[in-house]
């Protein structure tokens, strides 16, 4: 009860913290607006040191943070063990990028004859105890932490000297390659030149590259965005939007952004025969896609019903475990 009441008169003082930072202020002039993130813990009988204490409402506070901002959060033990099994697993990936155990496996994308057009790149990475991990289980983290860099720029090398490779034979010299890109990487300083330089030293053909973005870009600075789209276009470099209509598109946005193709995603394909709304965004998207000459790509196609339903509304490439796994 004394903790509780303890938590309770905490929770009032940052509460009036809260909202007396939250009045804007005049600084040289100009008004000025603060959004304050404030981590509280607690402590009674348990002996802590002064460190201790300070480094769980430190956690805390970025908990209020990642929540974000303008609010405030107390300490909990469950947020100290996810920190802990987030930290373990970020020394891995970081040991793992060192030791080559990221590996990018192809899947294949096809035309509506069914005939290879290119491939995705999809990086996985091989345990050494844990065996073989998706990307879901450690982008993120690779995201939050910068490592989506290295790893970033592991993957489009790759990619790279695979195209080399592949212009090498008349069988395969007509494929092209796509190779997924986070927010943070896209926005980093130097992103142009990094993948210019790495086309240049693998002579690949930047014609024969594909970067998919993703919907979240479309939150960022877009001036920015579209300024690094052309350059990189004006070197031959494609564009797709991934997993469209899963985020925010804003349809003017998508107008302005110098792109070449949509991708469905995965989710609306899976019931595109037995859900309603599905099958309507799917044609929505098609249409769409039509009207302002984009090629489509549908993600995710397991079964011959979901192709015919696809191809019968003007879908031409395809992607999913009916024609290949990664
Ligand atoms: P994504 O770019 O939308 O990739 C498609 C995902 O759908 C892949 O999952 C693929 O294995 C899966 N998939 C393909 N066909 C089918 C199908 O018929 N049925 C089902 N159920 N799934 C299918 P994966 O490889 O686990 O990758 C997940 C996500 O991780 C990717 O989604 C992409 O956003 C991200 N990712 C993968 N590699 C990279 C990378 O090198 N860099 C970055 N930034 N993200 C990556
Ligand atoms: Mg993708
Ligand atoms: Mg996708």
């Amino acid at each position: 009860p004394e903790l509780q009441s303890a938590a309770t008169q905490a929770e009032t003082v940052a509460e009036k913290l809260l909202a007396s930072l939250n009045q804007p202020f005049e600084l040289d002039g100009a008004q000025h607006y603060s959004t304050p993130s404030i981590g509280i813990t607690l402590f009674g009988d348990e002996r802590l040191t002064v460190d201790e204490l300070l480094k769980r409402a430190d956690l805390a506070m970025y908990q209020a943070k990642a929540a974000g901002r303008n609010t405030q959060r107390f300490f909990d033990p469950d947020m100290q063990a996810a920190v802990n099994a987030r930290s373990n697993l970020e020394a891995d990936l970081r040991q793992g990028l060192a030791r080559n155990e990221l590996l990018v496996h192809y899947q294949p994308v096809v035309d509506h004859h069914a005939r290879l057009m290119g491939a995705e790149a999809l990086v996985r990475w091989r345990h050494p105890q844990r065996g073989m991990i998706s990307p879901g289980d450690f982008i993120p983290l690779a995201e939050q932490t910068g490592l989506i860099l290295p790893l970033g720029q592991y993957v489009l090398q790759t990619a790279c000297e695979q195209l080399q490779r592949w212009s090498q034979h008349d069988s395969t010299a007509h494929l092209s390659i796509s190779v997924n890109v986070s927010a943070r990487q896209f926005r980093q300083a130097g992103f142009v030149a990094e993948v210019l330089q790495t086309l240049k030293s693998h002579n690949a053909d930047p014609r024969k590259l594909k970067l998919e973005l993703t919907e979240s870009l479309l939150l960022g600075d877009i001036e920015d965005t579209i300024a690094r789209m052309v350059q990189l276009k004006s070197e031959g470099v494609g564009f797709a939007l991934d997993d469209f209509g899963t985020g925010y598109s804003s349809l003017s946005y998508l107008k302005r952004l110098p792109l070449d193709q949509v991708k469905i995603d995965q989710s609306f394909v899976r019931d595109v025969l037995s859900d309603p709304n599905d099958a309507a965004i799917v044609r929505t998207i098609l249409a769409l896609a039509k009207s302002l000459d984009l090629e489509v790509v549908a993600e995710g196609v397991e079964t011959t019903g979901q192709l015919s339903f696809l191809r019968l509304h003007g879908c031409e490439g395809f992607q999913g475990y009916l024609f290949g796994r990664p």
